[in-house]
């Protein structure tokens, strides 16, 4: 049957033999979007068990089961990169999500901060646009996307051993380059970052101030640059 370039991310635990059931939706996916059959062949990703290529066993309306039989993919860790950036009108906090997820971050924390325009998001939307991104650009896991934070609580429990880096746009710093180890980016709302704001976060020990270049970026863009240059020699 066909081998299909279909990839589908389960939560559920990925062993030869062992039937996968899918979600409804994955499976109204399946059938009436991609009009597979049973016994079709397509790709499967848990975050844990690398992927494997798996055969169509069953197919309703409702319901599918999939049988991982071959791994074709072992696990490999992503990048130890978070993306923190301050919540932005729901399309480019989407993009911002998708394109976060296609370039490899493994963490996606939205923050609240003091010219934030929003202060809520979907989740569960957020968590499929990250699902649907990284089936689509063949990671081996999802990010994961925490609720917003108001950035003061963020900084009050920064992780040890994990540099943060500030994007200050009005400020002469280093331009952002990759480092080795635990990594973040922080990026501004549109209004940019309040001063005293700015400040506060340049106090804390784990915080270097970067530049992501000479022109004032979009935040959007700034994430998907700052991500881009902080992962460009991401191994291979
Ligand atoms: N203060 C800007 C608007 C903020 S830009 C203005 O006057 O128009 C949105 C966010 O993107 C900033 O908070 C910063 O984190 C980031 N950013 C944009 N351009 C940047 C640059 N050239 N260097 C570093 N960060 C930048």
């Amino acid at each position: 049957m066909a081998t299909t370039s279909i990839r589908l991310y389960t939560p559920l635990a990925l062993l030869a033999g062992a039937d996968v059931p899918l979600s409804a939706e994955q499976a109204h996916y399946l059938g009436n979007v991609m009009r597979l059959a049973v016994g079709a062949t397509l790709r499967v990703f848990n975050g844990r068990d690398g992927e494997w290529e798996a055969r169509l066993a069953s197919l309703s309306r409702k319901a599918a089961t999939l049988q991982p039989h071959t791994k074709t993919r072992e696990q490999i860790r992503d990048p130890d990169c978070w993306l923190c950036f301050a919540l932005l009108k729901r399309q480019k906090t989407d993009l911002v999500v998708e394109k976060a997820t296609e370039l490899g971050a493994c963490l996606i924390q939205p923050l609240i901060t003091a010219r934030t325009q929003a202060d809520h998001v979907n989740l569960d939307r957020l968590r499929a646009i990250a699902t649907e991104a990284a089936e689509q650009c063949e990671r081996l896991a999802v990010p994961q996307i925490r609720p917003p934070l108001p950035l003061a609580a963020l900084l009050a429990a920064w992780p040890a051993g994990r540099a943060l880096h500030l994007a200050d746009e009005r400020r002469t710093a280093p331009l952002l380059a990759p480092i080795a180890g635990p990594a973040a980016l922080l990026i501004g709302p549109e209004g940019g970052f309040a001063g005293p704001e700015l400040d506060a976060v340049a106090a804390h020990p784990f915080v270097t101030r970067v530049s992501l270049g000479p022109r004032i970026l979009r935040a959007e863009t700034a994430a998907i640059a700052g991500l881009a240059l902080l992962l460009a020699s991401e191994p291979s």
